[in-house]
């Protein structure tokens, strides 16, 4: 499989061609300044002499449609007649349009889907393609996620938001030009999408250290080294400007290769996405039309967290002391009771008993975990003050896109947000600077002092512009 990679690099931009060679789904990426028209030939060199099956909406339709059959037709490519759904989102990412694509698709027998359009709709046929076991080509219309080139659909089923495995797209066209002129509420969401992987570097710096989870450099570097170019200019991303919308695009495609690579999604996922998360499963803004997007939740997570990175870099954690910590730490019935007084949604408690205990310690693992958290710390604050930012700086860059800052612009209350810190926490099992502070004794006072009147959440206002929820 590799060297049929190698072999296709006329379908690739260059940018792309070290993170590919890692990716385990997908073969080829195009991505510039009106590309539209090499999806033919990108379809017949990774898919060969197959029929091309076009989803999208009336929206993406409109936009790239009659450039997407033109050029797969001048390729050669046969093409069925297009499923063309409403341009209504809301009834999008549920499984029942998961099976009526599936069914489409298998109606016409054998080829490949061409999905033209962001979040939901490539959710929808990425997974109708996995279940049918055939790969897809996705045309992005947006910079709205980075699920563009990963794996993995979210998809609500039963009223249930899960993420549910399915390979990522074998090819992707990203044309800045549709990118550009897409909706700003889609872009403010890419950028809450892409900003989290600030804090969320942070959260694999601390797993690392502990000797939790190494950081694979290769992949590391995919999310990291473009991250700060992404978001350099949220001005020019807020009036669409194609560079900075190529950028952006660009940052987003490599974070859902780096996934692909790592087979997990550590390298672009921290504790800013497990506030999501929780909230998503909590259905908050689900029913809302257009619903509340993944990027704009996972925003004011980043807020949240690189608030609290702040509170915790003001201590010295050399200095802990790792008896009163031990001594405190309670035992699992405790952890158990705690989990399950909090309120979480009925059916995700055994989940959460599940993830907390995958990551539970005994006293004599914490003890020398903590240990290690006081020789590393003076190194590891180091490396944290050089990866994160002030929360005022991402809140400020979300602002100007356009998206959510404040949790009283989704109907969250202050309350609320602050019980998040802890909840959050026990439904992964994955290790983040909320792990770090619950083991260390300290998450609660941490919190406290956000919420304080002095406190970055206690002292912050409501903006004065609403988010561009529509
Ligand atoms: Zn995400």
């Amino acid at each position: 499989m590799r060297a049929e990679r190698v072999a296709a690099p006329v379908t690739t931009s260059n940018e792309f061609t070290d993170a590919l060679a890692g990716a385990s789904d997908t073969r080829a990426i195009v991505a510039g300044l009106g590309v539209l028209d090499r999806t033919g030939a990108v379809f017949l060199d990774v898919f060969g002499a197959l029929e091309a099956h076009l989803v999208a909406d009336e929206n993406t339709w409109a936009v790239a449609g009659e450039e997407v059959v033109a050029s797969l037709r001048e390729a050669g490519v046969p093409v069925s007649e297009p499923l063309v759904l409403p341009g209504s989102p809301s009834v999008y990412a549920s499984y029942e349009n998961v099976e009526m694509v599936r069914d489409h698709l298998s109606r016409r027998g054998g080829g490949c889907a061409v999905v033209i359009g962001s979040g939901t709709l490539n959710d929808l046929v990425k997974l109708a393609s996995g279940e049918l076991g055939r790969p897809y080509l996705v045309v992005a219309t947006a910079a709205s996620m980075d699920g563009y080139a990963a794996y993995g659909a979210s998809i609500t089923k039963a009223g249930f938001k899960i993420t549910q495995y399915c390979p990522a797209p074998t090819a992707v066209i990203a044309d800045h030009r549709v990118m550009a002129q897409a909706p700003r509420r889609l872009t403010a969401t890419g950028v809450g999408d892409l900003i989290e992987k600030i804090p969320a570097g942070a959260d694999w710096l601390i797993a690392d250290a502990l000797e939790i989870e190494p950081i694979e450099r290769s992949v590391w570097d995919l999310v990291q080294a473009p991250l700060r170019a992404s978001l350099a200019d949220p001005d020019r991303i807020a009036v669409g400007d194609e560079s900075a919308i190529a950028s952006l695009a660009d940052g987003l495609l490599m974070s859902g290769l780096a996934m692909q690579a790592h087979r997990s999604s550590r390298p672009a996922s921290g504790a800013g996405h497990q506030f999501s998360h929780l909230w998503e499963m909590e259905g908050l803004g689900r029913a809302w039309e257009p619903p509340l997007s993944h990027g704009k939740k996972v925003g004011l997570g980043t807020i949240a967290l690189c608030a609290l990175y702040e509170v915790v870099l003001r201590r010295d954690l050399a200095t802990l002391d790792v008896d009163a910590a031990v001594r405190d730490w309670p035992a699992w019935a405790e952890v158990e009771r705690r989990i399950r007084a909090a309120d979480l949604p009925s059916d995700i408690t055994a989940a959460a008993l599940e993830q907390s205990h995958a990551k539970f310690v005994s006293p004599a693992r914490l003890r020398s975990r903590l240990e290690r958290l006081r020789e590393v710390w003076p190194a590891l604050s180091r490396q944290l003050r050089d990866q994160l930012v002030p929360a005022s700086e991402v809140r400020a860059t979300l602002e100007t896109v356009g998206a959510v800052t404040h949790p009283e612009q989704i109907a969250l209350t202050l309350a609320q947000l602050r019980s998040t810190y802890a909840r959050a926490q026990m439904i992964r099992s994955r290790y983040t600077v909320l792990d770090l502070l619950l083991e260390a004794g300290l998450l609660e006072e941490c919190v406290a002092e956000l919420f304080a009147p002095d406190g970055y959440w206690g002292s912050s206002s409501v903006p004065a512009a609403a988010p561009l929820l529509t």
